[in-house]
């Protein structure tokens, strides 16, 4: 098997398939309107000033249907990347 970073068709922790979801956060906006005004004044009030940091600004991810993981496949996706793994006693070449 191989999770090459480009392979979005299927979940790359548990091999579900993903589902294109408009982003919870910006409601597939891809951001809001964020003047830092309490009272705006601005001409266009739908006009988007901050990009959402969910989705990037796209509006869209790609989500696992089959969430939430198990801690057991968190930890066995994190084992695969070699992400979030504490360091050994051995230092990296
Ligand atoms: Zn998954
Ligand atoms: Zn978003
Ligand atoms: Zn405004």
């Amino acid at each position: 098997m191989s999770y090459g970073d480009d392979d979005y068709d299927y979940c790359p922790i548990c091999g579900s398939a993903l589902e294109l979801e408009s982003c919870w956060q910006c409601h597939g906006e891809g951001g809001w309107h964020d003047c830092g005004e309490d009272c705006c004044c601005c001409l266009v009030k739908d006009e988007i000033t901050v990009d959402c940091d969910v989705c990037d600004g796209d509006g869209y991810y790609l989500q696992c249907m089959a969430l939430p993981h198990t801690d057991a496949q968190m930890a066995a996706y994190r084992e695969r990347a070699g992400t979030d793994v504490v360091p050994g006693p051995e230092p990296a070449p």
